[in-house]
């Protein structure tokens, strides 16, 4: 550890991100509040491995937030936090990836500077970033996509956000990286090829990226629909030219020798 970390202290919350599942992907200062903690407040993606790095006799708090999973309502979770905070708890907030990024980490921040809670936020890697450095996709690369978008599938009313102007992303954004997006997968495609991009444009579904069981499915965008009918959760879907990339890139096969579902840019 660098000297000079700052300390997790007592009636102080710490918005943490976990990262995309491989342990080693959390952050020194999120490696720091784990061992500090009073109270670990986690989201169900979270690795238990992570979990075992708390301190002996730090309560573990499982606050759910996985689709399909029962979990605590957010202003439940909210309370929470300021709950501990208030009682002198050294509190940790565990999200996976980044907690700003679809994770509601600023809903959190926002009811803890309601309420006076000191806290600090401590950046995750997103699996929109790190999940593609998995399946040996870089995020931009020169030659491909000067631009990249992260969108959820998922609006805040349950169905695709509808706010999103599909056809200036559409022209707009060489790169596409979709988060929560598998049920609604097929309706964002066919936006996307009604707006002009090519149904064979290369796409790919990425599952628990960066876990053992990580599992890529090289596709095009026309394809997606078919491919998420059996892809795993949780996933990003990476569409644009930087998904060829893979065939040199894929690391992880290459370690591993794990055979693809389907890559038909492989020869
Ligand atoms: N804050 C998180 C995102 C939370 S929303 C982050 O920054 O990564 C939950 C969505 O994130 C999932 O539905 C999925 O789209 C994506 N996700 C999280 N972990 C993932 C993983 N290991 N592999 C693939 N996608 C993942």
């Amino acid at each position: 550890m660098p000297p000079d970390l700052p300390a997790l202290l007592p009636g102080w919350v710490w918005l943490v991100g976990a990262g995309p599942g491989e342990p080693g992907l959390l952050t020194l200062l999120g490696a720091k509040a784990l061992a500090e903690a009073d109270v670990v407040v986690h989201d169900a993606l979270v690795d238990p491995r992570l979990l075992r790095m708390a301190r002996d006799g730090a309560r573990l708090v499982h606050a759910g937030k996985r689709g399909g999973t029962p979990s605590p309502a957010q202003p439940d979770i909210s309370a929470r936090l300021v709950r501990e905070a208030r009682a002198g708890a050294r509190v940790l907030r565990l999200k996976g990836g980044d907690p700003l990024v679809f994770g509601r980490g600023a809903e959190e921040a926002l009811a803890l500077v309601a309420e006076g809670i000191p806290f600090r936020i401590v950046p995750g890697i997103t699996a929109g970033i790190g999940g593609l450095a998995y399946a040996g996709i870089p995020a931009t690369h020169r030659t491909t996509n000067a631009a990249i978008t992260f969108i959820t599938g998922h609006g805040a009313g349950g169905d695709e956000p509808g706010d999103l102007d599909w056809d200036a992303i559409a022209r707009g954004s060489p790169a596409i990286v979709l988060y929560m997006a598998l049920k609604r997968i097929g309706t964002i495609a066919e936006r996307l090829v009604a707006a002009g991009r090519s149904p064979g444009e290369p796409a790919a579904i990425i599952s628990r990226a960066s876990s053992e069981r990580q599992r890529v499915h090289e596709t095009t965008l026309g394809g997606l629909a078919d491919a998420a009918r059996t892809a795993e959760t949780p996933a990003v879907i990476a569409i644009g030219e930087m998904v060829r990339l893979r065939v040199g890139l894929d690391w992880v096969g290459a370690m591993t020798g794990r055979t693809l579902l389907s890559n038909p840019f492989k020869r």
